[in-house]
Formats: C-alpha cells, sequence, structure tokens
C-alpha cells in the first residue's frame, strides 16, 4: 500500500488550537483571495471570499498555496463586508456571499462576524467546508448566521481518510450533525478520483451518509483534475496523485445515476 502522508502540512491531525484568535472588538481574518462573482460556489451568483490556511491536507487539494496560515492578507470582518456589499446588486434572489478556503472553519470567529454582518444586510451566507477546524461553541455560533454549507466529504470511510489526508470522518459527520441541528440547508460534495473514490460501493456510502441528516439538499459529484499541477511545482510540494488518470465526465454521469433524485435539488 502506497504511503500518500508525506506533504509538509501533513504533521499530523488538526486541532482547535490550530485556529486563528481574535484580538480585537473587529475580528481580523487572513484573506487569499476574493472572487467577486462565482456561479459555481452555492446557490445564484456570489461572492467569494477564499481564506488562507488548512490543516486537512488531502492529497487531492488544488489549492495548496492556502495551505499555510502565515500568507494572505489581514483584514477585518467590516472590510471584507464593505467589499462583498459592492456586488449586491448582481446577487438577486439566490446569490449572496459565500466563504471558502482553505478551509473557513479555522477562522470561524471571523467567519461568524462576517456572515452576522451580511444577515444584518438581507445577504444570503453559505459556508464552503470540510467539516474540520471547529466544534462546540464556536461552531454553533458560526452555523446560527449561515444559511447553507457545501460540506465537502472527502472520503467515505475513516481508512481513506486516513490513508490520503489528516481528517476524519467522524469529525465531519459532527459538523453535518450540527449543521443539521441549526436548520442550515446542506450541499454535499464528493471529489471522484480513479481508484481511490471512483466506485458504486463508495457512492451508496455517500448516500447512506446523507441521509443521516436532516437539511440535505443536494449531493454534487466532482471530477478529479489534475491542474494544479503547476501550482505544486511553483510551491516545491510533491503531488501525491500526479499518477492518477482524470475523472471523466462520462464516469461522472454514470455514478450520478445512483444519487437518489431527491438530492438533485438546492
Ligand atoms: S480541506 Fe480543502 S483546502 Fe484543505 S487540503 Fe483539503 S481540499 Fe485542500
Amino acid at each position: 500500500m502506497r504511503a500518500y502522508k508525506s506533504g509538509p502540512q501533513r504533521k499530523g491531525a488538526m486541532s482547535e488550537k490550530d485556529n486563528f484568535v481574535d484580538n480585537g472588538s473587529l475580528q481580523t481574518g487572513r484573506i487569499h483571495s476574493i472572487m467577486s462573482m462565482g456561479g459555481v460556489d452555492g446557490p445564484g451568483i456570489r461572492c467569494v471570499v477564499f481564506l488562507q490556511g488548512c490543516s486537512v491536507g488531502c492529497a487531492y487539494c488544488h489549492n495548496p498555496d492556502t495551505w499555510t496560515r502565515e500568507g494572505g492578507d489581514l483584514m477585518s470582518s467590516d472590510e471584507v463586508a464593505q467589499k462583498v456589499l459592492r456586488y449586491r446588486t448582481y446577487f438577486g434572489k439566490n446569490g449572496g456571499l459565500t466563504v471558502s478556503g482553505g478551509e473557513p472553519l479555522m477562522q470561524a470567529a471571523f467567519v461568524s462576524e462576517l456572515f452576522g454582518l451580511m444577515k444584518k444586510e438581507g445577504i444570503s451566507t453559505c459556508l464552503d467546508t470540510s467539516g474540520h477546524g471547529c466544534t462546540g461553541e464556536k461552531l454553533a455560533a458560526l452555523l446560527k448566521n449561515t444559511d447553507i454549507t457545501l460540506c465537502d466529504i472527502k472520503f467515505t470511510s475513516q481508512e481513506d481518510y486516513k490513508r490520503y489526508s489528516n481528517g476524519s470522518l467522524d469529525v465531519v459527520k459532527n459538523f453535518l450533525e450540527e449543521a443539521s441541528k441549526a436548520h442550515v440547508r446542506i450541499w454535499i460534495r464528493h471529489v471522484v478520483i480513479p481508484g481511490i473514490t471512483e466506485n458504486e460501493e463508495g457512492i451508496k456510502r455517500l448516500v447512506r451518509i446523507a441521509e443521516c441528516y436532516e437539511g440535505v439538499e443536494r449531493i454534487e459529484l466532482l471530477p478529479f483534475h489534475k491542474m494544479c499541477i503547476p501550482k505544486y511545482e511553483a510551491l516545491g510540494i510533491p503531488f501525491q496523485l500526479a499518477d492518477v488518470p482524470e475523472c471523466t465526465g462520462k464516469r461522472i454521469k454514470e455514478l450520478q445515476m445512483l444519487i437518489p433524485e431527491k438530492y438533485a435539488g438546492g
């Protein structure tokens, strides 16, 4: 069995000690970048704020430049909110703000405050997360200000989580439980990787996980691709899945057939 845990970010499971700390009346976040208008990160047209910092270390991560917790621009929640509000006329009925990463839960207090500012303005809030990085009261506070979450279930077994990341299926399940209890709309995402997650049994397991939680509206399969390789090369980090073929759109369609119609919505 090939060992994949050789990446520089995979030095141990992440804990809440990894979280960014607030140090003032307004929360400050580390921002990787802001995309003014996106159409694939939640419902409608959305401004997408990508945060810096992630310790989950997925073998197929396409944003290794977001892993470090030292990079990015420091901005207050209000500064980010003002930038987002410039685009509000484009959001329409369904759009709004999506916070992505990196891993947004690592900056939960900042995201919670930013989402709170959005809610005051009537802007929809969407959290794109792996479900790792924050639990308990901090997570509950953030979920109170969250309308919808795009939750990436990276793998459908604890073994695969351990083999290909620092993450844990139990941690993701806890996140889904809390999101469900908070009546957050849930869209589940799952990357289909040939030879790893590209199998019918795994997709059936994914559906069984989804069925445990109220609020799941959608299960979306995404194809594994290798467009990220230049980023790994620039950072001098080996890409662990370089020899794995990309997943085809045809295969995604075949596997999507295993997902009940009720999860096609959202
Ligand atoms: S959780 Fe997301 S950002 Fe973090 S390593 Fe995995 S794919 Fe990359």
